[in-house]
């Protein structure tokens, strides 16, 4: 079964969460270790983690992601917020330590200013003083919409970042939004292929661990970052399907973070595993 599910609140525990994740037919799940606004980390409730562990491997769950809070910044050029995202994601994979062998994805970060090249060192620099060589969690860096100042819209500036992160490689991957990627002007709409092979050139396919799955609101290379519901925006459900299947893609995790609540995406869900053969009768 295709690995599919959506992002998902942990504000009620991680195992209602993995309760939640079941009744809408997922069997993967994205989720914030805090809350996204950047409070404080949940104090780690290793027996609550214990029980999603479990009902994972029940379920033969794949891999989960948990997000990054959106405010870490680690490559402002503000000093103390480039020092709080790296106090935030030490913090996040100190508790994901709980939970081993999933993703940890953060969106790379805004230079404010800098330039991408200092961007994209400070990033490094961060991954290099945060990423332990024996931590059971894998840190994906996610390909962005590349609007403002953001870096990730070209997988060059993710490949930069990987080169220059100083910890061991195989616990940084990518995690591909196929939103971000098409407004950042990648045609995966008429041009998987193309761009699979593109990714594969500049970052290598190996690298790529989790896919987020949501169409857009604005049209190829808009670099707005504004998520449709499958199929009512400019990617489509027939592109969303073709991503599903692909033969490079086919073990990895999908998660929706289209603009719904768990219901709707429990709908998405369904309808998604119509299209792949895999709806379930019970
Ligand atoms: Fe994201
Ligand atoms: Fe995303
Ligand atoms: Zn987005």
């Amino acid at each position: 079964m295709t690995y599919l599910g959506a992002h998902l609140s942990s504000s009620g525990g991680f195992y209602k969460m993995g309760k939640a994740a079941l009744a809408i037919g997922a069997n993967t799940l994205q989720c914030f270790v805090r809350n996204p606004r950047g409070a404080k980390a949940k104090a780690i409730n290793p027996t609550d983690l214990g029980k999603l562990r479990e009902l994972m491997a029940e379920n033969s769950f794949g891999p989960i992601v948990a997000h990054a809070p959106y405010i870490m910044n680690p490559c402002s050029k503000d000093e103390g917020i480039r020092a709080l995202a790296a106090e935030m994601m030490a913090g996040d994979l100190e508790l994901l330590e709980h939970l081993p062998g999933n993703y940890y994805n953060f969106h790379p970060g805004s230079h404010t200013g800098q330039g991408v090249e200092t961007g994209c060192r400070q990033i490094a620099d961060m991954l290099t003083a945060v990423v332990k060589p024996e931590q059971k969690t894998v840190v994906l860096l996610e390909t962005m919409a590349g609007k403002g100042s953001e870096i990730g819209g070209r997988f060059e500036e993710l490949r930069a970042i990987l080169d220059l992160a100083q910890c061991p490689q195989d616990r940084l991957g990518v995690c591909l939004d196929t939103c971000h990627v098409s407004d950042a002007g990648y045609d995966i709409t008429n041009d998987l292929d193309g761009v699979l092979a593109e990714f594969d050139r500049v970052i290598g396919l190996s690298r790529l661990l989790a896919i987020h799955v949501n169409d857009s609101m604005n049209p190829l290379g808009a670099r707005k970052d504004r998520h449709a519901l499958i199929g009512q925006g400019a990617i489509g459900t027939e592109a969303i399907v073709r991503v599903l299947t692909h033969p490079a893609l086919r073990r990895l995790p999908f998660v929706l973070e289209t603009p719904t609540d768990d219901a709707g995406h429990g709908e998405e869900i369904a309808m998604l595993r119509e299209r792949l053969g895999e709806a379930q009768s019970a």
